[in-house]
């Protein structure tokens, strides 16, 4: 595909459109009419899941790449998903986590900046909570206490803050989403979840189901829960995938930030999770029980009240059932996979 089969279409960079939400969202943009501008340095990303629009390969923190791109295709907006995401990696490697995550987004700030840009996306998370003194069971309004349990929570705050100061400063407008567990994969098996290493409970309890992953360790049922287990808010990629869209369309005042909860506004314990899997697979998930991971919060479940009353957007398709439905036909099918990079330095050297 390229600029040919653009037409009239309002281009949209998608900066880390080859991940996981990033090539749902170029998804959705292609189906809502708009023409997505992958750019992504596919450092974890995959080539083959930009299947919409263009890409662009490219490193976050390079503003001048960055300003060519928006110029050479017009950009109207930008979706902003590049960046490191593994929390525990952020732990060893705050440096890493700064230097991306916020370098990268300074960097893009100033590309949009000196082109005009006047809509931003960001990929947020609800990592900017942390536990703080709530209850297990209490939802989490926008105005929750933030104190992130991590560096890549910090990061993530920290951008929000950068791009909130920019808009009262420069006349944009941005809204942060603030996803909270993302989920499942698109029907038609064209993209899914691929993250390597892979830490996240529903590919690992499909694996270990499957028979193509160890069994799964429950991290800690000593947590101030239901079960004992973790109360998590788990939200179909593909609902994810609608909610950048509407904050693209959503009418903003210049000038104005916005951040809004993703997520369904129901906990779901691991042993939910594990229950779920069983039955969508038809055969136990072989399990033990294991300590508490750290940076682990007890619950992480959204009030998904005001991203309704912002963007008129709620969960359409994050049924648990559904989601590892979902998960479970790409996980036994992937259209793609971590191949060499999976196995670590020494499998890249390697013959393919
Ligand atoms: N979890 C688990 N075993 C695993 C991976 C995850 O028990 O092998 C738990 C984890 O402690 C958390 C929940 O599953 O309570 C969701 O974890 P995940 O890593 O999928 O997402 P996170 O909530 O960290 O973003």
């Amino acid at each position: 595909m390229g600029d040919m089969d653009r037409g009239s279409k309002p281009a949209v960079l998608v900066t880390g459109g080859a991940g996981y939400i990033g090539a749902h969202t170029a998804k959705a943009l292609h189906e809502q009419g708009f023409f997505p501008v992958v750019y992504d340095d596919l450092s974890s990303g995959f080539r083959e899941a930009v299947r919409w629009g263009e890409f662009v390969h490219g490193d976050i923190r390079d503003a001048r790449a960055l300003g060519e791109t928006i110029e050479a295709h017009a950009i109207k907006a930008v979706i902003h998903f590049a960046g490191l995401i593994e929390v525990g990696r952020s732990v060893v490697r705050p440096d890493l986590f700064w230097d991306i995550n916020v370098g990268g987004t300074m960097s893009l700030l100033s590309a949009i900046r000196e082109r005009g840009v006047d809509r931003l996306v960001f990929s947020s998370s609800a990592a900017v909570y942390g536990q703080g003194g709530r209850g297990p069971l209490e939802t989490i309004p926008e105005a929750a206490p933030k104190a992130p349990a991590s560096p890549y929570g910090d990061t993530k705050l920290a951008c929000e803050w950068m791009i909130a100061a920019e808009c009262r400063a420069y006349g944009l407008s941005a809204v942060a989403l603030r996803y909270f567990n993302a989920a499942g994969a698109d029907p038609s098996g064209q993209i899914g979840e691929a993250h390597e290493p892979e830490t996240h409970l529903i590919p690992l309890a499909i694996a270990a189901a499957i028979g193509r992953g160890p069994a799964l360790t429950v991290f800690g049922t000593d947590y101030d829960t239901p079960d004992g287990t973790c109360l998590r808010d788990y939200i179909h990629v593909n609902d994810l995938a609608a909610a950048h869209v509407a904050a693209l369309n959503v009418e903003l005042p210049a000038g104005r930030f916005e951040a809004a909860n993703v997520g369904v506004g129901q906990g779901r314990s691991v042993l939910q999770v594990v229950e779920a899997v069983a039955r969508a697979v038809g055969r136990p998930v072989p399990h033990a029980i294991g300590a508490r991971r750290a940076g682990d919060p007890a619950s992480l479940v959204a009030d998904p009240g005001y991203v309704r009353e912002l963007l008129g957007w709620s969960a359409q398709c994050s049924d648990l059932d559904r989601i590892v439905a979902d998960a479970l036909r790409w996980e036994a099918q992937p259209a793609y996979s971590t191949g060499g990079r999976a196995a670590g330095p020494t499998a890249r050297t390697q013959p393919q």
